[in-house]
């Protein structure tokens, strides 16, 4: 059989077609399905990068190259009473409401900000050049949003609060120390009686 030489132009399509593929496959492997935020695994990725330029800023200030991000800040939300919310409506209403939380967080966010679905009804933003307090304004702003939202669902009308914990970069360097300080501060916001935004700095050291 006499094989057919492929043509540039054929070759060209395929690579293209490659490209698009790897680009459906790493959103496969990076975003939750559900929300379309980043799941644990592409929001780790992301997040390394900025984390490792802000340590690189603050050992070599006069390295230009890393003047870009200065500051980072995460945040960990977690809706208040879901379980009571899927048990009243449904399990399907919880998932319109994950979504709604979603979009209302990317939607008060930047590009360049990662917010990524850190498990069951646990949202993630990482606020790329923000401080503690920026981003708890931020956050903030975002509980507001979230409360005033109305989910429809059938002929019902559903509302929702959260809870978040926040931590500035220069509580801590590395990413597990940030999420564990972050998350004792949203533990904090739920025993004080949940929707609510705590900082670390408010915490009692
Ligand atoms: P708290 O205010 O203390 O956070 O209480 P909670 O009820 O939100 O927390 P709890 O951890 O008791 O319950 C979380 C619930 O989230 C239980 C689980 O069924 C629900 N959940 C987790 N993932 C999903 C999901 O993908 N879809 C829906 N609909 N529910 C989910
Ligand atoms: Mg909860
Ligand atoms: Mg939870």
């Amino acid at each position: 059989m006499i094989m057919e030489k492929p043509t540039t132009k054929k070759l060209l399509g395929q690579i293209q077609e490659l490209k698009e593929e790897v680009i459906r496959l790493k959103e496969l492997a990076y975003k939750d399905e559900l929300t379309r935020l980043y799941n644990r695994h592409g929001f780790s990725e992301e997040v390394q990068k900025f984390l490792k330029e802000i340590v690189s800023f603050k050992r070599h200030p006069e390295r230009r190259e890393s003047f870009i991000v200065k500051s980072f800040s995460l945040i960990v939300f977690d809706i208040d009473n879901f379980k009571k919310l899927n048990d009243t409506y449904g399990h399907q209403a919880g998932d319109e409401a994950l979504k709604t939380v979603g979009g209302i967080i990317m939607e008060s966010v930047r590009n360049i900000d990662l917010a990524a679905r850190w498990g069951g009804e646990e949202i993630v933003l990482g606020l790329v050049g923000a401080n503690e307090d920026d981003a708890f304004r931020i956050a903030d702003d975002i509980r507001k949003k979230i409360m005033a939202a109305k989910i429809k669902w059938k002929s019902k009308t559903i509302s929702l609060t959260i809870s978040g914990g926040v931590a500035g970069f220069d509580t801590a360097e590395h990413f597990d120390d940030l999420f564990h300080l972050a998350d004792k501060a949203l533990y904090k916001a739920k025993k004080d009686g949940k929707n609510m935004i705590i900082k670390v700095g408010s915490l009692k050291k």
